[in-house]
Order: C-alpha cells, then structure tokens, then sequence
C-alpha cells in the first residue's frame, strides 16, 4: 500500500513536470502600456466597476459611464473619448495605469481565455 501511494506520487509528479514543459512559463507585463493604447477607448463598466466605484466614493469614475455602459465620457459627461484618460505615458515602452488599483474589470482580466491568456504583445499570461 505504502510503495503504491509512494508511485502514485512519482507519476502525479512526473505529469506535473510534463504539462509544465509543455505549457510556456508564465511572463510579466512590459507595462508598455500598448493595450491601453488600443483597447482603452473600447472599454465597458461591468454592475461590480460601477458598484465598487460607488463604494470607494469614486464619483469621478461613475459619471464617465456612458448610459449604455461604455468608458470613458468626458469630465461633462457629454462625449466619449477616443482615448482612456487615466494612461500615463513615460515613453514609446513605459505607461502607466492612473487607477490601477480600481481599474476596469476588462482591464484587469486582460488578457482572458478567449485571448490565449496572450496581451496584443505576445506576453503570455497565467489566469
Ligand atoms: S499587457 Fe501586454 S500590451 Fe499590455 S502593458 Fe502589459 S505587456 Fe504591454
Ligand atoms: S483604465 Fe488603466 S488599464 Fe484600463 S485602459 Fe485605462 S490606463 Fe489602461
């Protein structure tokens, strides 16, 4: 009993090793912020963005939802923006999310399943 719990683990563990190699390790964001670029303007605010922005006393970020859900209106409210207005750029690879902490959930799940778990920079992603 005890050499077939002892073989059981070999094999977990030698399957394990398998799929690990088979499957591409996990990378870091560049922070080049190419996805803001190109997606930011495409946004829509999800009933938990809008409740959790109400909860934290971000006004600010509920009223650039548009009637329809998107992001992001202008500060009047009257016009969405052709870009997000909370990417800092640094420079041609450096940007810099302004609400990161409470951003967007489609931002923080980017990039999902349906993406290949890969951003639009080829960075592989484990979700
Ligand atoms: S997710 Fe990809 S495209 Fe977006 S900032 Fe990170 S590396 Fe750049
Ligand atoms: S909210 Fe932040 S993460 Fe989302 S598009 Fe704008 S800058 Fe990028």
């Amino acid at each position: 009993m005890k050499s077939t719990t002892r073989q059981g683990g070999a094999a977990t563990r030698w399957w394990r090793r398998l799929v690990n190699r088979r499957r591409p390790a996990a990378q870091r964001c560049r922070g080049c912020g190419i996805c803001c670029d190109l997606y930011g303007h495409r946004l829509e605010a999800r009933p938990d963005d809008r409740e959790r922005w109400l909860r934290e006393g971000r006004l600010d970020l509920v009223r650039r939802i548009a009637p329809d859900g998107r992001l992001w209106l202008d500060r009047a409210g009257e016009r969405l923006l052709d870009d997000c207005p909370y990417l800092a750029r640094e420079g041609a690879e450096a940007a810099r999310c302004r609400i990161h902490a409470t951003k967007p959930a489609l931002c923080r799940d980017y990039p999902t399943r349906a993406h290949g778990h890969r951003c639009v920079r080829g960075v592989r992603f484990d979700r």
